[in-house]
């Protein structure tokens, strides 16, 4: 038995390479936002590709772009609870899957430009 390192409840599961921390819905959401707001997508903003320096982001949102990304960005081993596991994964396909997918589409359009 051990700890889940995101929510330490007690679990049985064998540690697996995860994130120092869960993606977090609320700040997912704050990503959508802030470029709803500004007018860019998400890709711009989050991408792989991003260039802050394109965009204006305000030092606060760069501030806290660079904490989430530090906290789901740096793996290690750890012990991770079946609970902790599913909702990582039901929020990494709900914002990430589709954002690959758009980013693919995006390609492919400029591409035929
Ligand atoms: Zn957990």
């Amino acid at each position: 038995m051990g700890n889940c390192a995101w929510c330490h409840k007690k679990t049985n599961l064998p540690a697996v390479f995860a994130a120092e921390a869960p993606l977090m819905e609320w700040m997912e959401k704050r990503i959508d936002a802030w470029c709803d707001k500004n007018n860019i997508t998400r890709e711009d903003l989050w991408g792989g590709e991003s260039d802050w320096n394109k965009i204006n982001l305000s030092p606060e949102m760069e501030m806290e772009l660079l904490a989430y990304d530090e906290l789901v960005a740096s793996v290690s081993k750890q012990i991770i609870c079946k609970e902790c596991l599913i909702e990582d994964d039901k929020i990494y396909k709900k914002y990430y899957l589709n954002f690959d997918n758009d980013s693919e589409i995006t390609f492919t359009i400029d591409d035929i430009k």
